[in-house]
């Protein structure tokens, strides 16, 4: 997770709550319909002053919005809450007024690049907009609070007893029991979603009003507009990136599908047809790590070693973790993490208070008030999370001196992909080199299957679900699904994309898209697709530049200074270019791609295929 130094903009896009539009527009009367006296023409220059105007106030409000959100993430109580909220709320005012203002700003002629692309991204920044007529800021800002609060405060039942929504995830992941699984997966969707429905069609409607006013001809194709591209074309590019890496997903479904039937029987899971979405360990069925156990290869399924257990051998603490963290970006020629990011972060959690343990990095002033804030615990995923967030620092320190419009990520995607690409080279041989592992204990070839297809469960599971959230949102928003159709169209694309079905029949009573996070909240979804396929896509570039000739899932290119250099000049970018540009910067190519994926795991596909052989496949 990250902190953006443009933080006002992350807010906008989480907590929708557009009050009175600074636009002089009074209710009733959108600028835009105004009578033509009162407009005056606007100039490239009024443009300009304008966008200069944003930014000076932008950044000064953030200097503040951050330590304020920082004290409230590290130190919860009703002082700190109340003062979040507040900034929060003036946060979402200043992006929906700038944005209302940008929009007007669009169609004058002779607008230089940066202006031109500094106004689009004001305009993209918000995520649910509200049209400027009276009280509707208002209905849509009550509608959101009401869907995020109902989702956060949702409960499904475990043999009949209420269960919280992160211990019904715990539970989603462990629980071996069919009826149990089903019976959780059922309350939940039921408890959750299905209440949700009414105020999400009206949402709906709400928002796609603001877009229009924002020039988009609804929310989706204002969502999809984020990526220097036509709408339709980012809609055709992820189809295409599905097709690629849909013959990996196939195989992998139907190895899984088969070792769910030996492990349950054909009265729970057939060995033919689509998956039982309760059975894959996790409530969405997005991520298949949590029953490894189930389809761990016998021999290879045993990786042999486990990095929370070699840390612990070696007497690592939290700072040891976090400067090994750091030694890795060292090593390839970033200047090391400035003193006050040891003096000012948060490492562990601190015994007297609430913080917010979830992982997150922090920029603090735009300059080199770098930190990250964890729970950190000696173990193999945090070990893992350390080089993730300390990514988001060093992307948030490369680009710190753009104007303050273009210190963000080359798209959604790019921001996390980073530390996840890095965070792929803590391979075995890694290991040894940082004096972690023992030669000997490096696990043999024999053993990538398991390692593989470990990796495989979470990375490879997620990319249809990635996919198909937003695939189904955008075509409610265009209008295309209509809300007599949502629960029917939501099973029908898990079904196409996922080849997963609900463990009992669902009936249009039911609105299952609400029983997950990022649709109650509203919060695109189509960046975790493309981080997925982009931190391959940076993997695979770094080793060939390493020089890399092995199986490309052992390479590590830990100490190589050339990656560092070609990696920084992407990172510099920010979000001043296309991303594309930023792109081949460090990769040589413009085209985001799954092949680097698909090279990653072809041993495992070629395995898969193996095992697969005889055996009906698809759904
Ligand atoms: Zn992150």
């Amino acid at each position: 997770m990250i902190r953006n130094g443009i933080s006002i903009l992350a807010l906008a896009a989480l907590t929708v709550t557009p009050l009175t539009p600074a636009t002089a527009a009074p209710a009733g009367h959108p600028a835009s319909t105004r009578p033509a006296a009162q407009q005056k023409a606007l100039t490239p220059a009024d443009a300009d002053a304008f966008v200069a105007r944003v930014e000076k106030e932008f950044y000064a409000f953030n200097l503040e919005a951050n330590r304020v959100a920082w004290i409230q993430n590290t130190y919860i109580n009703d002082d700190s809450n109340y003062l979040a909220s507040a900034y929060g709320a003036r946060g979402t005012e200043m992006a929906v007024a700038y944005a209302l203002e940008a929009a007007k700003y669009q169609k004058v002629k002779g607008l230089s690049y940066d202006t031109k692309r500094k106004l689009d991204i004001l305009r993209t920044a918000i995520t649910l907009p509200a049209p400027t007529r009276a009280g509707a800021a208002g209905i849509l800002s009550d509608i959101s609070t009401r869907l995020g609060a109902a989702y956060g405060m949702g409960k499904g039942t475990l043999r009949g007893k209420p269960i919280n929504g992160s211990d019904i995830e715990a539970e989603m992941g462990t629980n071996r029991n069919p009826a149990e699984l089903q019976e959780m997966w059922v309350s939940w969707h039921d408890n959750v979603g299905a209440p949700m429905r009414e105020d999400f069609a009206r949402m709906v409607g709400i928002a796609n009003e603001g877009a229009v006013e924002l020039g988009f001809s609804d929310v989706g194709s204002m969502w999809r507009s984020g990526y220097d591209m036509p709408p339709e074309e980012f809609a055709a590019l992820t189809d295409k990136l599905w097709d690629q890496v849909k013959p990996l997903y196939e195989a992998l479904h139907t190895y899984v599908r088969n070792k769910l039937n030996e492990k349950y029987g054909s009265s729970v899971q057939d060995a033919s047809g689509p998956i039982r979405a309760d059975l894959l360990g996790n409530m969405w069925a997005q991520e298949w790590g949590n029953i490894y156990d189930i389809v761990a290869p016998p021999g290879s399924g045993d990786l042999g070693y486990d990095i929370g257990d070699l840390l612990k051998a070696q007497n690592y603490d939290h700072i040891r973790m976090v400067k090994t963290g750091e030694n890795f970006y060292s090593s390839l020629g970033f200047a090391p993490l400035p003193d006050t990011f040891w003096t000012r972060s948060q490492f562990v959690k601190p015994a007297d208070r609430e913080v917010v343990c979830h992982a997150s990095a922090w920029d603090l002033d735009d300059k080199d008030d770098l930190r990250i804030k964890m729970c950190i615990k000696v173990n193999a995923d945090d070990f893992v999370t350390i080089h993730h967030e300390l990514g988001h620092n060093y992307y948030q320190r490369a680009y710190k001196d753009l104007s303050l419009l273009y210190r963000n990520g080359a798209n959604d995607g790019f921001h996390e992909a980073i530390g996840d690409f890095v965070a792929l080279s803590i391979t075995p041989d890694y290991l040894v080199q940082i004096g972690l592992m023992q030669q000997s204990m490096v696990p043999s070839e024999d053993k990538d299957t398991g390692l593989l297809l470990r990796q495989a469960m979470d990375k490879v599971a997620f990319l249809p679900f990635g996919l198909l959230i937003d695939k189904w949102r955008w075509q409610v928003f265009s209008g295309q699904i209509k809300p007599e159709h949502y629960e029917s169209s939501w099973n029908a694309l898990r079904l196409q994309y996922q080849g997963i079905v609900p463990p009992v029949p669902r009936g249009e009573d039911k609105f299952d898209p609400g029983a997950k996070y990022h649709v109650a909240n509203s919060v695109p979804y189509t960046r975790y697709f493309l981080a997925r396929l982009l931190q391959f896509q940076f993997y695979k570039a770094a080793c060939d530049q390493a020089g890399w000739k092995g199986p490309l899932h052992r390479c590590s290119f830990f100490g190589n200074k050339e990656v560092g250099a070609r990696l920084d000049a992407m990172l510099k970018m920010g979000a001043s270019k296309p991303w594309p540009d930023a792109l081949e910067a460090f990769t040589g190519s413009r085209e985001i791609s799954g092949e680097a994926l698909m090279e990653y795991f072809a041993p495992l596909k070629k395995w898969l295929d193996e095992q697969n052989a005889g055996k009906p496949k698809g759904w």
